[in-house]
């Protein structure tokens, strides 16, 4: 680092996202007469608004984004810096900003989260969506667009699908049934209808069945090296602003250049070969591919054999976490998808450096119940559960797990249904070693409950089932159900009233 030192902190965190204005609040606040600084390249910070404790793990919140003034005025210690961290060294415990500016800390919490797994760099016809920019980048080429084909079966894309009108939607998923992250076939075969009709369809009489899984599918993701990654960073480009989250087509017309409303079909068990301009698709075409009708700037060719052109291409394959200007010269150790590791203290491998929210991999022996989700509600407990391992480190108090972290709970909306998962709520590493109990009603709601040796696990609740409390005390106790059987999920019984 050429510079001089200009300040030395007590705290600085670095990302303007849930994860780091929750850390920095929380330790703020802990440490009113210290020095703490906040480093973030975004232009405004993320506040976390109207939070709601629904149940012991359950939480909703929303989030607004503001000026740094807002956190400055509340937190006379704080201090924010508005440039991107351009290097880090661990030994001398100071980072430079890409302004060329030397700041020291003494503790350091980097929250810099993470950004789409493009499917291919620097080309315009591909778009991702992270943060407020992008998502109006993408809006705009919606408005002229006649078709998009959206690659990815996360959360983004799943949203992004349904919310589109006035442009046709190819959606092209790796696996055999949409919202594979979140849901298994049974549930992704209760929202298609939504995908086809504007309006939820009248509910059907109610269908409960029972049976066992296949086995599960393994995760195909690609793994990124830390190599690769950093070849894939855009020097001199954009600074990244912090993640959208949930709604974050609120206020949007996402609507193409057509007059259809929606119209979306799925390409299952795909993905992508390549990516031809049209000139490309022109040259190749003449040898292997069969030739798409129209002309568009951009063919997508998948793995099952078909080339579709569009206008541009949604890449929404999931993200790679922001440590890029964190490595050189450190010591870190990478998780496969390349986040910095955090022990169950929040701590990387390198001395007083912790890491919150997208850019961490919780590598710590999780709890049955739990794992690590690249969301909002993650974001803020980490961020939060962070300041307070800073803290007590500094005060030399001990300091145990917190219990948010015992059970994975989310709460979010897809297709315009109220969703909440609860625990392993896809059976995930559970082998064989499980059963489900499902609860359907068309266009209504869908509930599955995962049991393993008698003991509830997980749970998918689709619509509005008013049974998560339930639920989530029923996992959370671990007791065993056996002798209840498909009565569980019976609709004529109060189950609330059943465990009193
Ligand atoms: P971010 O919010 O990404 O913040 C990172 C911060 O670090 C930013 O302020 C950025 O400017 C800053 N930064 C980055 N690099 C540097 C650097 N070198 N120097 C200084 N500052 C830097 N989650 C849900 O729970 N539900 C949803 O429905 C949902 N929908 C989503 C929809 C979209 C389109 C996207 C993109 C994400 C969605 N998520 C959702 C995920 C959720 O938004 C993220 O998990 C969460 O915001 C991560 O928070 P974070 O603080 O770790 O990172």
């Amino acid at each position: 680092m050429g510079s001089e030192i200009e300040k030395t902190f007590k705290f600085v965190i670095v990302g303007g996202g849930i994860a780091g204005v929750t850390c920095v609040e929380q330790l703020s606040s802990k440490f009113p007469s210290e020095d703490v600084a906040l480093i973030t390249a975004g232009p405004h910070i993320k506040a976390v608004t109207n939070y709601k404790q629904v149940s012991r793990t359950l939480e909703e919140f929303d989030v607004e984004e503001k000026p740094f003034s807002v956190l400055q005025e509340k937190f006379p210690n704080l201090t924010v810096i508005h440039s991107a961290v351009k290097s880090l060294d661990t030994r001398s415990h100071c980072l430079e900003t890409a302004d060329g500016r030397v700041f020291g800390y003494k503790k350091l919490c980097i929250c810099s989260g993470a950004r789409p797994k493009l499917l291919t760099q620097e080309n315009p016809y591909v778009l991702g969506i992270r943060d407020t920019d992008s998502a109006q980048e993408f809006q705009k080429q919606l408005s002229k667009a006649k078709r998009i084909v959206v690659i990815g079966n996360g959360g983004i894309a799943l949203e992004l699908v349904y919310e589109v009108r006035g442009c046709e939607v190819i959606w092209a998923v790796k696996d055999k049934a949409i919202g594979n992250t979140f849901f298994d076939a049974g549930a992704a075969q209760f929202l298609i209808p939504s995908l086809e009709a504007d309006k939820a369809e009248v509910a059907a009489p109610c269908k409960r069945q029972r049976y066992t899984t296949e086995k599960p599918n393994p995760n195909a993701a690609h793994t990124f090296t830390a190599d690769e990654y950093s070849r894939g960073q855009k020097p001199g480009g954009v600074q990244p602003g912090s993640a959208l989250g949930p709604d974050w087509h609120r206020g949007m017309e996402l609507k193409g250049a057509e007059q259809v409303s929606r119209r979306v079909s799925v390409e299952y068990q795909c993905e992508v070969e390549q990516i031809l301009t049209s000139e490309e698709f022109l040259v190749s075409s003449k040898q292997t591919l069969k030739p798409d009708t129209g002309s568009w700037p951009v063919y997508v060719q998948l793995t099952n054999g078909k080339t579709l052109g569009c206008d541009f291409v949604v890449s929404a394959t999931g993200v790679v976490p922001n440590t890029e200007p964190f490595l050189h010269g450190n010591n870190f150790s990478l998780a496969d998808e390349c986040g910095l590791q955090v022990n169950d203290h929040l701590m990387t491998s390198e001395p007083d450096v912790y890491a919150a929210g997208d850019v961490c991999t919780a590598c710590w022996e999780h709890s049955p119940l739990w794992q690590q989700m690249r969301l909002w509600t993650q974001a803020r407990q980490m961020g939060w559960y962070a300041g307070r391992c800073m803290a007590a480190d500094v005060l030399s108090e001990p300091i145990e797990l917190d219990f948010c972290f015992e059970l994975f709970s989310h709460v979010t909306k897809f297709f315009n249904y109220k969703v909440v998962l609860l625990g392993k709520f896809n059976a995930q590493g559970l082998g064989s070693d499980h059963e489900l109990l499902v609860r359907c009603t068309k266009g209504q709601e869908y509930i599955k409950v995962v049991l393993s040796r008698g003991r509830m696990v997980g749970a998918v609740l689709i619509g509005e089932t008013d049974l998560e409390e339930t639920f989530e005390n029923l996992i959370l106790n671990q007791m065993d159900l056996t002798a209840y059987g498909e009565e569980l999920l019976n609709p004529n019984i109060d189950i609330e009233d059943y465990f009193d």
